[in-house]
């Protein structure tokens, strides 16, 4: 299968290509139209199937969409957060994310330690969409107030069992539950169907989309799991 069957925008498929990838991944055909569907999901992939532009591109479709962007300041955003348990996977990830971010006028900016809290306070002084953090890192920012996540809609934790084996419980709760944005059940029909949700996000009322790859589910991805995301899709590949 080609990418013209992902359900990509134009713009999107214009940019890939450019980048050359001709076609998908397992992973990128299995996990793209439904990350567009506004659905969550939980990927079991590893390093090296694709994973990244597998939520990358969805994640920049969503934001794409969102109404308040025609009035982008940089007090505002970020829109969207990929927590990493590493600094080398975050920036593996924001490398990866530039590719197809940057044509769309989208920035990109890592939080994860070995720079000091001035130098990350001075990379996020003109605001960014897309934020890539470890998150014992993250929290710290948090905590000194250098960002705010109260627009983050679109969340991915990329390896979460690494995550999880590396001690990061604690901060991955703490982050989101510091997030405005829950994914909240409405009490009707609709929010069953995870097209009606979409017409959601152009008006006034955001769900939050939460996506989780992990490469194993242990006890403790399954509790995260349970709190954070909603009716997952689950795709292995
Ligand atoms: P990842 O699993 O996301 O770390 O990606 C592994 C490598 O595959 C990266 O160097 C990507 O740039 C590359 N890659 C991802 N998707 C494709 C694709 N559809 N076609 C060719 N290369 C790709």
């Amino acid at each position: 299968r080609s990418w013209s069957e992902s359900n990509l925008p134009k713009r999107l498929l214009e940019i890939v290509s450019d980048v050359g990838y001709k076609d998908p991944s397992a992973i990128q055909r299995a996990a793209i139209p439904i990350a567009l569907q506004n659905r969550d999901l939980i990927g079991v992939a590893v390093t090296g199937s694709g994973k990244t532009a597998s939520f990358i591109l969805p994640l920049l479709v969503y934001i794409s969409e969102l109404p308040s962007l025609d009035d982008f300041t940089k007090n505002d955003g970020p829109y969207s957060i990929v927590l990493a348990p590493t600094r080398e996977l975050a920036q593996q990830i924001e490398s990866e994310a530039k590719k197809f971010a940057t044509p769309l006028g989208f920035t990109c900016v890592s939080i994860v330690g070995g720079h000091t809290i001035e130098e990350q306070a001075y990379n996020l002084r003109d605001g960014a969409e897309i934020i890539i953090a470890t998150p014992g890192r993250l929290v710290d920012c948090l905590e000194r107030r250098l960002l705010v996540l109260s627009q983050c809609c679109y969340v991915i934790m990329d390896e979460a069992d690494r995550m999880i084996d590396m001690g990061f419980e604690e901060s991955v709760n703490k982050i989101l539950d510091a997030l405005p944005v829950h994914n909240i059940k409405p009490d009707t029909e609709d929010a069953e169907n995870p097209i009606l949700m979409s017409k959601h996000l152009g008006g006034k009322d955001r769900f939050r989309q939460t996506m989780m790859y992990t490469a194993t589910m242990p006890p403790a991805i399954e509790r995260i799991a349970r709190k954070y995301l909603r009716r997952p899709a689950i795709v292995t590949i």
